[in-house]
């Protein structure tokens, strides 16, 4: 039965689809299966993999609105063992679309319902909003990852993130796991990127909420989308490279907690 970890935040920039990107890839070269559900109507995720979202017969959007089946919305990607559920514009209505229907927050967890056990994990990226979209990931997904930026103000976002977690874990009668809290474009020449690290350890740490693996900013993670490869195939040598190996890794160890 496979893993479906969202990656949430709705700060926009703090490196969702840069995790969810690469994390996917690491574990797919491991020689796990993974699949990508890219959730974003931006379709970063979909890019990142050298896919033009112009030219797509199939995407996320058919497949949750009952117009194709979710297995044929699924495509290969370059990588071995790594598949994706591309996204496009067509998907930026389809949070109200969505919100007018019954159970309108099981949506995509009954989409996901047909595919998930061909997969080891599957990662949902997410748009930078708390909307009807992101519910729905919450509700489809067994954990969540929440990467958190090493900037000041950083933390503000999280406790209405935090809030929204708890909403529909009232809603639902059950609690949300969280894989991990994951500090991510850390710099650490500077003050403020320590900073921020201690203060995510002062409030996760204790709770073994956060992530050992903290991702550096390198500029060759940036560099790698616009190639259409994610990192690890643009710099396997990369200190980005490298930490989101160590990521994969704890990923594959690591339990699940309950904020
Ligand atoms: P989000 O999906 O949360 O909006 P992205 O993953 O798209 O965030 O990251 C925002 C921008 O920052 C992108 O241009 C991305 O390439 C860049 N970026 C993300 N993580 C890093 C990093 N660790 N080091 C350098 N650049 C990064
Ligand atoms: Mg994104």
């Amino acid at each position: 039965m496979g893993e479906v970890i969202a990656v949430m935040n709705q700060k926009g920039g703090c490196g969702k689809t840069t995790t969810v990107v690469n994390t996917a890839t690491s574990l797919a070269l491991m020689g796990k299966s993974v699949l990508v559900v890219d959730m974003d109507p931006q379709a970063n995720a979909t890019t990142s993999f050298g896919i033009d979202k112009t030219k797509l017969e199939n995407t996320i959007y058919d497949a949750i609105t009952g117009k194709i089946s979710v297995k044929k919305a699924a495509i290969p990607t370059f990588i071995k063992n790594l598949f994706i559920i591309p996204s496009n514009m067509s998907l930026s209505g389809a949070g109200v679309e969505l919100s007018e229907k019954e159970n309108y927050h099981i949506i995509l967890k009954n989409t996901l319902r047909g595919i998930v056990d061909l997969f080891d994990y599957i990662f949902i990226d997410l748009p930078p909003s708390l909307g009807v979209i992101t519910v729905n990931a919450l509700v489809a997904s067994d954990s969540v990852l929440i990467p958190i930026q090493a900037e000041y103000y950083a933390l503000e976002g999280v406790a209405d993130l935090i809030s929204t977690i708890k909403l529909v874990e009232k809603r639902l009668r059950s609690p949300t796991p969280i894989k991990g809290i994951l500090l991510t474009l850390y710099d650490k020449r500077t003050r403020l990127s320590r900073d921020v690290h201690k203060e995510l350890k002062k409030y996760f740490e204790s709770r073994n909420l956060l992530f050992k693996t903290i991702i550096p900013r390198n500029i060759r993670l940036a560099e790698a989308p616009s190639h259409g490869k994610p990192c690890l195939i643009y710099d396997p040598e990369s200190t980005g490279t490298k930490a989101y190996l160590n990521l994969a890794n704890e990923i594959i160890e690591r339990d699940n907690q309950v904020l």
